[in-house]
């Protein structure tokens, strides 16, 4: 399928051509027609595999076949800011030969602005929290929507958005089209979706949430946090990194490992919710022109970040959801690029490491540093003999190819609670 067989508006047509895509990624050519035939679809597909234009292209074309109303027409919902300012960012540039008001409304940007720009919007791109915010001071007008996009609906629902969400979709009409993209789907999460979609269409690219075979990963063991910040800055001065996102798991630590790069003499800012929106934005542009070399984020502040040539993810610390390290080492090699995706785990992190390769399906190849190598029983922590080679591949088993089972939520706190819209404001905020 060609975008050319898709019989979209000329002028979307000729955006598209300007960005250069030569033709559909395999999400957009999976779900763009059945989109446009007006059904409702529910889409897993991972971060980076080109999902923004496949929902934002059948939208800019529903737009363009009817004359524009004084009520916005598309609502798209996403977990993060950053995420919605790149989904704005999308839609400007697939909409530039079209004349549709694109109004993001998040949290952290003034409402004064967003109070001005509403009334025009054709688009809205939101995070819930804000967004209920104008419906609660009947600034926004719902009844208008023609179709409802939920986008990284699993990170959105994971946050605690799940009652903001219903509350949202319950003041758009009933006969609207839904749509709903999510990295993962698991049988929680259809349940909960199920009431607010009519009859959608399946789009499983399973195959693509799995780590991506163009990106290359590597685990390095260490024996204790003062090992593992040696095998760091061993690694940053002995690899070589365009440009890279450093996951850390507390802003604290972002902050920190941040200083500790510039002080090594790199450009590197840290990114986390403890920062204004204005200056998260700032920090993201500097990575994208080059003017900062290492974001070092939390796993919040990160999602969505849609940065092309960005070479490298490193998780300094293992992300809590096995989800999340899907969608962390999917910010590299991103619209078919190849990447590398290296990640440090210390004793504790070992079961949790486990858990996220039976749920990638592969085992992580266990890389060591001649002269940091760990200690013996960290170095065969997967069971198998501790190969050591130079800095290189030390080549552990592969995975075994009998089918991994999924990674179900080991029913800690943070997967086992129940959604309150007071828990989606506190999450806001962790923002
Ligand atoms: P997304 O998954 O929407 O964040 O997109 C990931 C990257 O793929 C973005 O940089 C897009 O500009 C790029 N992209 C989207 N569609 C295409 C396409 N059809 N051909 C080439 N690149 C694309």
């Amino acid at each position: 399928m060609s975008f050319s067989q898709m019989n979209l508006n000329p002028l979307i047509s000729k955006a598209i051509a300007v960005c250069g895509y030569d033709k559909p990624t395999p999400v957009q050519a999976r779900c763009i027609p059945d989109i446009l035939e007006g059904k409702d679809l529910i889409a897993s597909a991972r971060t980076g595999t080109g999902k923004t234009a496949a929902f934002v292209l059948p939208a800019l074309q529903r737009l363009s076949a009817k004359k524009p109303l004084s009520k916005p027409r598309i609502l798209i919902l996403t977990p993060t800011r950053e995420l919605a300012s790149q989904i704005c960012k999308a839609a400007a540039n697939y909409g530039k030969f079209l004349r549709f008001n694109i109004v993001n409304i998040v949290g952290g940007m003034s409402y004064r602005q967003q109070i001005k720009e509403l009334p025009r919007a054709d688009i809205i791109v939101a995070t819930p929290g804000r967004l209920l915010d104008h419906m609660d001071n009947g600034r926004v007008d719902l009844s208008g929507i023609e179709m409802l996009i939920f986008d990284e609906a699993d990170r959105m629902f994971d946050m605690g958005f799940i009652e903001d969400v219903q509350v949202i979709a319950k003041q758009t009409p009933k006969h609207r089209q839904t749509l709903l993209f999510s990295a993962t789907m698991d049988e929680k999460l259809s349940q909960i979706v199920r009431h607010m979609l009519n009859n959608p269409v399946r789009i499983d690219l399973s195959a693509e949430k799995i780590a991506p075979t163009q990106i290359e990963q590597r685990i390095y063991m260490a024996d204790h946090s003062q090992h593992k910040k040696r095998l760091f800055h061993h690694y940053m001065k002995t690899e070589n990194i365009f440009k890279a996102i450093i996951f850390s798991a507390t802003k604290m630590n972002a902050d920190k490992l941040a200083y500790e790069l510039c002080d090594m003499g790199y450009r590197a800012a840290a990114l986390h919710g403890d920062l204004k929106q204005s200056q998260r934005n700032r920090t993201v542009d500097q990575l994208r022109h080059g003017k900062i070399q290492f974001l070092v984020a939390t796993d919040v502040a990160a999602r969505g970040i849609d940065i092309a040539d960005l070479t490298h993810v490193i998780n300094y610390d293992l992300p809590r959801f096995c989800e999340d390290y899907v969608h962390r080492i999917g910010r590299t090699g991103r619209a078919g690029k190849s990447g590398v995706a290296i990640s440090f785990a210390l004793p504790a992190d070992l079961r949790h490491l486990q858990r996220i390769e039976r749920y990638t399906n592969q085992k992580l190849q266990r890389e060591m540093i001649a002269g940091l190598e760990p200690s013996a029983k960290q170095a065969s922590s997967d069971g198998a003999p501790a190969a050591k080679k130079k800095h290189r591949k030390s080549g552990y088993s592969q995975a075994s190819g009998k089918p991994a089972k999924r990674f179900k939520p080991q029913g800690n706190k943070e997967n086992k609670r129940s959604y309150s819209r007071r828990d989606s404001r506190k999450d806001s905020r962790r923002e």
